[in-house]
């Protein structure tokens, strides 16, 4: 069995040159209506970094 020395760049090292961009992965993390009723409140975090952002919706 040889061992290469060269590493294999997995999925793991790659920090997602996307989300660099700001290319993110959202996903629905969650999310409340609190606040007035005319605000909703929506979470989302990025599958490949976990950033998080919160979006916040006005229904009309
Ligand atoms: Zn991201």
């Amino acid at each position: 069995m040889a061992k290469s020395p060269s590493r294999v760049s997995g999925t793991a090292n790659k920090k997602s040159i996307l989300c660099y961009l700001g290319l993110h992965k959202w996903k629905r993390a969650g999310g409340s209506s609190h606040f007035s009723s005319n605000v909703r409140e929506k979470e989302y975090r990025c599958e490949r970094c976990g950033r998080t952002k919160t979006v916040y919706e006005t229904k009309v």
